[in-house]
């Protein structure tokens, strides 16, 4: 069965939804049930409130986080490539997947809820860069229809990999974006804010986490082999520090830590058959047990179709399809779970997601908290000097182009460019997730 066959299988289960839909008389009206809530504003230019990630720029480079903190002159690109904002579409439709059970005894994730959010949000988002851009270009309706796909497929994904991991939990809130004076600038007005993206309660320990999602490029470096530098890079930082201290400012039980769950942005590889029966064991297959599963079932069902079974096939038929799938795959399957998975405690991870909570002690959190005032301190004064600090992170950087005016003796050339392609902030939180 081509990769083609298996996308129409896919395509095939979306189009029996809709139409279950329909017959329920619920008609296909889930574009105006799904509201997309605005970005989140950031504050008026010049309030005095700290952002985990306007922290992190201040730390990176003062050139840069002078010309994007609405500390200072609070821009961002006039346009930015609509795949780059695959992330915020991600985070919307994960947290719509987690909403319905909010109170529940047991986290469950709702992918079909979670998949309509996921489209919806790239149909808005389209409109509204069409609007603010005009049509678009055939590579960026090409990369769109890349992405739609690529979204869908990780989401089906996620969803069979988190769910033995949901048992474990239950969601307490999603998304919440917070706001906390920092103690000792309550006069000042100084504040901390930031957004997470759940709060959970683990039922072995009854402890409370911060849920954040991560995507990733990758979960695995492939030159190393070790974890990928972007998610060390995570770990390291202030974030879970700073968001446990926060936590405790907001719950009456804070959090012990956070809950990262990293999903990497590369669709699961399909089952490959050969041609002399049964399917590819090559080393090469990146997949997973699960995911090869949910695909063999899929291709059972159609298989009883195909023998006459009719639309909706008896379950034991297509059980008995199934095991003859399981049986031509052994090999396959035997690959994959050669080399599955990190499991230690809460630690769980493939190449494709990976959990990993980050516990922070109260001398991790003062240290953090330390370092907000101070940097802090440093960020609302007047006086911080202005400088660039080149580095890795200048691949990534929205202001490449002023400051290589800068670096070329352009000053004065400066001002044009941030008049012509830059535009006042409109988020509080990045787009754009950083890739290593
Ligand atoms: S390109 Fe590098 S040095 Fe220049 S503003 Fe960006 S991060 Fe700073």
């Amino acid at each position: 069965m081509t990769n083609y066959t298996i996308q129409y299988i896919l395509d095939k289960e979306e189009r029996e939804r809709k139409a279950r839909l329909a017959a329920l008389g619920a008609v296909i009206a889930i574009a105006p049930i799904i509201q997309l809530e605005p970005h989140i504003p950031p504050p008026p230019l010049g309030s005095k409130v700290i952002h985990i990630t306007d922290l992190q720029d201040f730390c990176r480079c003062k050139r840069m986080w002078n010309w994007s903190s609405m500390l200072r002159r609070g821009l961002q690109p006039a346009v930015s490539p609509v795949p780059l904002f695959f992330g915020s579409a991600i985070h919307f439709a994960l947290d719509r997947g987690y909403r319905g059970c909010v109170g529940q005894p047991v986290a469950t994730f709702d992918l079909r809820a979670a998949l309509a959010a996921f489209k919806e949000w790239i149909a808005q988002h389209i409109q509204r860069t069409i609007a603010y851009s005009g049509p678009l270009w055939e590579f960026e309706s090409n990369q769109i229809e890349d992405v739609r796909r690529l979204g869908i497929l990780m989401l089906r994904h996620y969803a069979l990999w988190a769910r033995p991991l949901d048992k474990l939990f239950r969601i307490l809130g999603t998304e919440y974006k917070f706001k906390v004076p920092l103690p000792g600038f309550e006069d000042h007005g100084m504040e901390y804010a930031g957004r997470f993206d759940g709060y959970l309660e683990d039922l072995k320990t009854g402890e409370r986490f911060i849920l954040e999602f991560k995507t990733a490029k990758t979960i695995r470096s492939r030159r190393t082999g070790k974890t990928a530098s972007n998610i060390e890079g995570v770990l390291r930082g202030m974030q879970a520090a700073a968001y446990t201290w926060a936590s405790g400012q907001i719950y009456e039980e804070p959090a012990r830590g956070v809950l990262y769950r990293f999903l990497a942005k590369y669709e699961p590889g399909m089952p490959k058959p050969l041609a002399n029966g049964g399917y590819s064991r090559a080393k090469t297959i990146r997949s997973s047990v699960a995911w090869y599963q949910y695909v063999l079932r899929k291709i059972a069902a159609e298989k009883a179709f195909q023998n006459g079974e009719g639309e909706t096939p008896p379950k034991e038929v297509v059980n008995q399809f199934y095991e003859s799938e399981i049986a031509q795959a052994t090999g396959a399957l035997a690959v994959l779970r050669d080399r599955q998975t990190i499991q230690a405690g809460l630690v769980v991870g493939n190449e494709f997601f990976l959990q990993l909570p980050m516990t922070k002690k109260p001398n991790q959190v003062k240290g953090t908290l330390d370092c907000l005032l101070n940097e802090g301190r440093r960020m609302i004064s007047p006086g911080q000097a202005i400088y660039p600090t080149s580095g890795f992170h200048c691949n990534w950087c929205q202001f490449k182009a002023p400051c290589d005016m800068v670096a070329y003796g352009h000053e004065d050339q400066v001002d044009a460019i941030l008049d012509a392609a830059y535009g006042p902030r409109t988020y509080w939180e990045p787009e754009v997730q950083e890739e290593y």
